[in-house]
């Protein structure tokens, strides 16, 4: 069951538990030989995991990021896989990725606050610590200012997708977030593909954008799942990947770094393309 490779893991960066010198040290212990950290929307571990990967022999660490992109009514997760973080464009996009999601609270503050619902910034962001702001701290803002009984009724009342409080990111497509991938010399992988809705269609745009690769080998997909996703990716020309979006903070059930179906003859695809990209220099 246990791959050399995982393409696909979350540290303390983003919202993972361990840091990333301990999740390479857990990755190589699990005979992980191939590995890529890819922290939403945020390259900040690679320095550290870096130092960690010079430690295990015959380890690879391949530095990547996760970036959350929209469509009509979905999400779209767009793994990047060999980026550098030492790329200031890269970094210019991953700040407007991040400070998409406060901006995002802001508004909603302010239209609440438009309407009557006198909660403030500063207390959603006292609600959301250290974490970044979300609606459910919005939430728990208007569920103690007595405006709403429950977090799910502040949801169906004012803050959900058709609520008169709701405001949208500040969107990036999934084929902008490739096209991004691709000029900063990466790999653009879409992550976790099996529930998105017209597949082909999504995946006619994305090959077209640059796309390279497809999770198909990811954490708990049933063989069903992973025969079809594998399929899929033959059609489109595209590599198969997977990983196990390790974050450590799912209880025992969870699978471990490597824990995931991913063949050898997937790495060794992988590695021949990576080969060939402009930073082919960062697998090392
Ligand atoms: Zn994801
Ligand atoms: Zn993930």
């Amino acid at each position: 069951m246990a791959s050399k490779g995982d393409f696909h893991t979350h540290s303390t960066a983003s919202d993972g538990v361990l840091s990333p010198a301990e999740l390479v040290d857990l990755a190589a212990s699990q005979g992980v030989r191939y590995h890529a950290l890819t922290d939403h929307d945020s390259t900040e571990g690679i320095a550290e995991a870096r130092a960690a990967a010079a430690r295990h022999a015959g380890y690879t660490l391949i530095p990547g990021v996760e970036m959350g992109t929209d469509i009509e009514g979905a999400e779209v997760h767009m793994l990047g896989l060999c980026l550098s973080p030492d790329d200031e464009e890269l970094q210019v996009l991953l700040r407007r990725l991040r400070a998409g999601r406060v901006g995002r609270g802001f508004g909603i503050v302010e239209k609440l606050r438009g309407l009557g619902i006198m909660i403030t910034w500063e207390r959603v962001q006292e609600i959301a610590g250290e974490a970044s702001v979300g609606r459910p701290h919005i939430a728990q803002a208007l569920v103690e200012g007595g405006y709403v009984p429950k977090v799910a009724d502040a949801f169906d009342r004012w803050i959900g997708r058709n609520g008169p409080a709701y405001v949208e990111r500040d969107k990036m497509t999934p084929a902008e977030s490739v096209r991004c991938i691709v000029e900063r010399g990466g790999m653009a992988c879409l992550a976790h593909p099996a529930d998105l809705h017209d597949l082909d269609a999504l995946l006619a745009e994305l090959t077209a954008a640059g796309m390279a690769a497809m999770e198909v080998f990811y954490k708990d997909y049933a063989t069903e799942t992973v025969e079809r996703l594998r399929q899929t990716a033959e059609r489109h020309g595209l590599l198969p990947l997977g990983g196990s979006d390790y974050h450590g903070i799912f209880g025992n059930d969870e699978p471990l770094p490597g824990n995931i179906p991913l063949p050898d003859s997937a790495i060794e695809r992988f590695l021949d393309a990576a080969a060939r990209l402009p930073n082919r220099d960062l697998v090392r």
